[in-house]
């Protein structure tokens, strides 16, 4: 359960990136794309006045004393910054608005592709690692598209308009500042890697950490810890991931700190060789001041964007690690139909299993070659030890796993050559432990039917046996249950999904354990509730207690994955076999 579950040589580093797939993000938000464009190419042309604004300052109207010309430069110096400035604001709105955006479609699409996994995806993975990569993991895209998506263009733009400013400037010393680019961008090269292995690392250690707070601070979580008085443990065990976690991010940070240094020195060193050359070059071959100062000012808008290109790889490469994250679970194959499925309207309620078999994925359990049916209208009640396959059969029925071998009908249809939707929507499930939303009794139960009339519900809790109880709570049918409708007793909470099934009014009924775990008081209830339910309906009926399934028109005992008699109970008591034996553990 608390097993750790990252382990450094399985996370190679990856494939290449998808920048197809990258791109269909940002695809439909093309046209706020090409405004922003626009306005990154207005500033970085605006950006480029100021030097060269300095050159006629030094060059022409200091020498020349022309005040005038000197205002003018000034005014435009001033009036530029001003309005790159407002473009800067827009822009701000545009990348919040496109990054926001796809924040919001990644964030839909994941969720959606997760209710439609299997439900062996959800068994085999643990709730606090889907919850961390639906939301840490889709919030750190964000950072990505809104500044370095932003920063690469401008960057660009940046770099095209000033190589245009310094080779108009002077030929010699533009060509001499392109000369030492590569000296300053490969140095860089490999922090990328070691940033982007870190990322990753740090992130596995939050979905460990997320899993195991998510485990130990649920309400069953808590109680285990609780009754085995384990809170040490617990804390030994954080302590050491949120320890672990703790050394990761001191690493990505040491990372970052060097890359930095790299950075800060290049971005003097480059313009120091500048007045060096550019010195000797005033010095000897009449290179006016004014180009100088203007060119090692542009050279400075050279620089620091080439610097932040390559911090930009590094930026890149490591959230790719996220989207990566992302692209793995959308990648993982949903439920999905065959294409040439029909949709069942309506059913019967015949319901039947042909020699069915399924075994769970890397054991040898399951259930093996199991054929029954279910008439319309008829109980029938699986019985067998713990662990004998009664609750898969359960689950097999409405497709939450598909048999490896044999087939089950619905009237007639293979069930895999129908949509799970419409298999689904003829089935009521009212299982040992009912989930409720935390939220109103009345909300709960219009879950299964949204434009369920107010008579309608109370006629279903009636019947359910549950009404009574309900409007005898001080909010009535307002009552806000719990978290797993934890301030209701099992019993209530089991006749409340009685009601619900009853709202939902399907063809075939699964009850599993729908009355085991519960006092004689609230099992007369629920009995007398399911009688009104299983009104012609077809029902499946899985359970320990044999009291509830002396009426089934027909039952099955399983063992180890097999049925081993069948018969009603008159029969299999006279039998003497497996069902006398469970009888009579039973009953004593
Ligand atoms: P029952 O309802 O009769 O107590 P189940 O149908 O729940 O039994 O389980 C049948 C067998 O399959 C058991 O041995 C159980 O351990 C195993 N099993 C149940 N669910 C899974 C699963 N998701 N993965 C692997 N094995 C499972």
């Amino acid at each position: 359960m608390w097993s750790s579950m990252y382990n450094p040589e399985k996370q190679k580093l990856k494939r290449r990136v998808d920048w197809r797939r990258l791109g269909e993000l940002f695809r439909p938000y093309i046209w706020q794309e090409t405004q922003l464009t626009i306005c990154i190419v207005a500033t970085s042309i605006l950006g480029l006045l100021p030097p060269l604004l300095t050159l006629s300052i030094i060059d022409k109207a200091i020498p020349k004393n022309d005040f005038n010309l000197l205002l003018i430069d000034v005014g435009l110096m001033l009036g530029s910054a001003l309005v790159s400035g407002l473009i800067g604001v827009y822009q701000g709105y545009l990348s919040s608005f496109v990054g926001e955006s796809i924040i919001r479609d990644l964030h839909t699409r994941l969720v959606t592709h997760l209710h439609h996994m299997p439900l062996s995806f959800f068994a085999a993975t643990k709730t606090g690692e889907i919850m961390n990569r639906v939301s840490n993991d889709v919030e750190a895209v964000d950072s990505v598209v809104t500044m370095t998506m932003v920063a690469i263009l401008t960057n660009v733009f940046i770099i095209i308009t000033t190589l245009f400013a310094i080779f108009a400037l002077d030929a010699r010393l533009a060509a001499l500042s392109l000369v030492l680019i590569p000296l300053m961008v490969l140095p860089l090269w490999p922090v990328g890697r070691r940033m982007y292995e870190a990322r990753k690392r740090t992130r596995a250690k939050r979905d460990e950490m997320h899993a195991s707070t998510q485990e130990t601070l649920s309400v069953s979580g808590i109680v285990l810890v609780k009754s085995f008085v384990k809170e040490e443990l617990e804390r030994s065990r954080f302590f050491k991931l949120a320890d672990d976690l703790m050394k990761l991010e001191v690493n990505v940070a040491m990372v970052g700190r060097w890359f930095l240094m790299a950075i800060t020195f290049m971005i003097t060193a480059g313009p120091a060789a500048i007045w060096l050359i550019g010195g000797f070059l005033a010095i000897k071959h009449g290179v006016t001041v004014g180009v100088l100062v203007s060119f090692v000012a542009l050279l400075g808008r050279l620089y620091t964007p080439v610097s932040s290109l390559a911090g930009v790889q590094v930026q890149v490469v490591s959230a790719l690690a996220v989207f990566e994250r992302i692209f793995d679970y959308l990648d993982m194959s949903e439920e999905r139909d065959s294409p040439n499925a029909i949709v069942l309207k309506q059913t019967d309620g015949a319901v039947k299993f042909d020699d069915v078999t399924f075994i769970y994925p890397d054991t040898n359990r399951g259930v093996r070659n199991l054929t029954f049916e279910i008439h319309p209208g008829q109980m029938v009640a699986i019985v067998g030890p713990s662990g004998a396959g009664k609750s898969t059969v359960a689950q097999l029925l409405p497709r939450l796993f598909d048999p490896d071998s044999g087939v089950i009908l619905i009237d007639q249809h293979d069930i895999k050559s129908v949509t799970r939707a419409s298999v689904r929507s003829h089935i009521g499930i009212v299982m040992q432990e009912t989930y409720l939303f935390h939220d109103t009794i009345l909300a709960n139960l219009k879950y299964a039917k949204e434009d369920a009339s107010e008579d309608e519900v109370i006629q279903a809790c009636k019947a359910a046996n549950i009404h009574d109880f309900i409007t005898s709570l001080p909010e009535g049918y307002k009552t806000i249950v719990g978290e797993r409708g934890h301030k209701l007793s099992g019993g209530e909470r089991q006749r409340l999904a009685i009601a619900r099934v009853l709202l939902k009014d399907p063809k075939i009924l699964i009850l599993d354990e729908a009355t085991s775990s519960l006092d004689t008081e609230n099992e007369a209830a629920i009995q007398s509730a399911l009688e009104p339910l299983m009104q012609g309906r077809s029902t499946l009926v899985v359970a320990h207690r044999l009291s509830t399934i002396m009426s089934a028109d027909c039952i099955y005992v399983v063992e180890d994955g097999s049925i081993v008699e069948q018969g009603n109970h008159q029969k299999l008591l006279a039998a003497g076999g497996a069902y006398a034996r469970l009888y009579r553990a039973n009953m004593s």
